[in-house]
Parts: C-alpha cells; structure tokens; sequence
C-alpha cells in the first residue's frame, strides 16, 4: 500500500528550471507535490530565481549543461526549457545557442528513452519568423530567414521540432511540443533586453521607454502564470497529443500601445524615445490558438493590465524603485 502511495508522486526533471518560465514552472509543480529536479547551467539563469525553493525537500538542483550527456534515474517527466529567449541573450553566443537547441534535445530525448519519460519541448512563435499569416495557426511553416541574426534561436528550436517529431515516430517517445509566444512576468531577467522588462524598469526609473521603430509592430503578450498552466495540461494529455499546440495570449498590441499602458500603470512623466528596429524584427505576431483551447480546454486568464501591475510591483520590489 505504502509502495503504491510512493509511486504516485513523480519526478519531474525541468532543465532551464533556474530561467524566468522554469523557475515559475518548478515553483507551480512543487504545489502540486511533484518531486523536482532543476537542472541548469546558470547561463541566463540565477541562484537568486530559485533560492526560496532550495528549502523544499521535494526540490534538487543540478548544475548541468544540456549539451552533455546525462544519467538520471527513475525520472518521469522532462521539461526541455533550456535555451536563452531573449534576442540579446541568444545571440551573444550564436552557435552555443544552436548546440542547446540541438544537442540538448538529443542529450534530453535519450535521457527520456532510458527512463520512459514523457517529454516536453518548449518551442517559440519564433518557428513562423517574420509571419505573413496572421494570427498564426501551428499548421504554418513560417517565414525565418536562415542566415539572419535571429537564426540561432529559431532554426535551432525549428530542428529540435524535427528531433522531437523523429523520436516520437522512429522511437514511440510520448513527445510534446508547445510553441511559446511572448511571455512576461516576475522573474524576468532584468537585463535580457526584453520589451517588457526594459519598459517597466525604465518607466519605474522615470526614464523614456525605448521604441524600436515605429512601434506600430505588433506581440501578443502572455502573463506567466497561464503559461505555466498551459504547459502543465499539455503534459498531462494522453499520447495521442504530441502538438506542436500555440501556448500565448491572442489579445495583441502595438509596441506603442504597450509603451502607453506601462506609463499609464507606473504614473511619472515618462515618454517614448524611437531608437532603430533589430534586423528581421517580426512585423506582426499573435497566436491562433484553437488547437489549445480544444486539447487542453486552456485560454489566458490574465489581462495585460493585471499582468503588468503585478510585473510592475515585482521590479519595483526588487529594485526599490517607487514612483
Ligand atoms: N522592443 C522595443 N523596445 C525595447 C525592447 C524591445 O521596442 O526596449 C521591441 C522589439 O523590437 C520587438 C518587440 O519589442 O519588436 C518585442 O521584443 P522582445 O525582445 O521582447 O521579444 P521578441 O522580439 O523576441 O518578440
């Protein structure tokens, strides 16, 4: 009996666990009494993230880096959210960027094949590139220039989408793949050049929110804690549903729209100040996501306004800065 009441909990492996998304999934899935394993190579991650759980006695960290090989035992589920996000970031090191995309799915997968695990690879509306069909449905191959500055990140995480797609037909793996698109919230990394993130710190900073462009491009904009909801139903779904599935928020804005909400929110006298658009910037991005709605019966709960206040409160926080 008792054997039968220890199997019920699972492990979960969630490698990036120390980032922004894997810091607030491990904290979700430690509320649910899942035993959890935070591997990380602290490369945008931070010891800081997941200080408040390294109390828990269900919580492990390893310091590891996915493009390595790995041996873990009696793991039941992996969370592959182990790759830099933001464009600064993932392009300070373009080919590390491409070998964690890369070799990490493959180091992952064989480490889920040994412990028949299921597992769930995050993937990123940066598969559509620059969209020409909007909103964007998982049935569009996209549009992403191969040689661009942004090709790093998303010609990685589009190979990971085979890698993953080939272990599930030539292995039976249970495979997921969940297509993330832009995600804000606490935790965020301060200085990984996000819009979010440099727009709340510098209207707290009573400095003017840097537009690049015109800021008539366009994001749709997902508060954390749906994410995470949305990525721990898609692992719970039956084998049948490997995705690719649109985790996002459907309600989009311009960048200038952002920008006025967050001088809104914050108060002070803040304006804008343009500065020059990244190269291969997408135009327009908002997800179609029909496909998560029907399989995973998951929508966004939180609005850009409640979201903002609560991102708004964690930076000022952090920093002490108040208006
Ligand atoms: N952006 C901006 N000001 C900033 C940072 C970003 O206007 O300080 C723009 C950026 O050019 C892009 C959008 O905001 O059009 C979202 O950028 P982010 O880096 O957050 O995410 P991604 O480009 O990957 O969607």
């Amino acid at each position: 009996m008792e054997h039968n009441l220890m199997k019920t909990v699972k492990t979960v492996l969630v490698a990036g666990g120390a980032g922004f998304i894997g810091t607030n999934l491990c904290e979700a899935l430690l509320e649910q009494n899942y035993k959890v394993i935070c591997l990380d190579n602290f490369f945008t991650g931070t010891l800081e993230n997941i200080a408040p759980m390294q109390e828990n006695k269900n919580f492990t960290v390893i310091e590891h880096d996915i493009c390595t090989p790995l041996d873990l035992k009696n793991i039941d589920e992996i969370y592959n959210i182990a790759c830099p996000a933001s464009p600064i970031q993932y392009q300070k090191d373009p080919l590390f960027t491409i070998k964690t995309s890369v070799l990490g799915a493959f180091n992952l997968l064989e480490l889920a094949r040994k412990n028949r695990a299921k597992i769930l690879q995050t993937s990123t509306s940066e598969v559509y590139g620059d969209p020409t069909i909007h909103p964007q449905p998982e049935s569009y191959w996209g549009n992403v220039n191969p040689i661009g500055p942004r090709a790093c990140y998303d010609e990685g995480k589009r190979c990971a989408e085979t890698i993953f797609t080939n272990y599930l037909h030539q292995y039976g793996l249970e495979v997921k793949i969940a297509r993330i698109f832009n995600t804000y919230g606490p935790k965020m990394q301060a200085n990984d050049g996000r819009v979010v993130s440099n727009f709340v710190i510098q209207a707290l900073q009573n400095q003017d929110l840097s537009v690049y462009g015109t800021g008539n491009q366009t994001r749709s904009f997902c508060y954390i804690s749906d994410l995470v909801d949305g990525l721990i139903k898609l692992m719970a779904t039956d084998k049948e549903c490997s995705g690719p599935i649109n985790l996002g928020n459907p309600n989009e804005f311009t960048i200038m729209e952002l920008a006025k909400i967050i001088i809104e929110l914050v108060g002070g006298t803040t304006h804008t100040v343009f500065h020059s658009l990244p190269i291969d910037d997408p135009k327009q991005r908002r997800p179609d996501i029909t496909l998560a709605k029907t399989k995973l019966n998951w929508q966004p709960q939180v609005d850009l306004r409640d979201g903002l206040k609560r991102t708004i409160e964690y930076f000022a926080n952090k920093f002490s800065l108040h208006n």
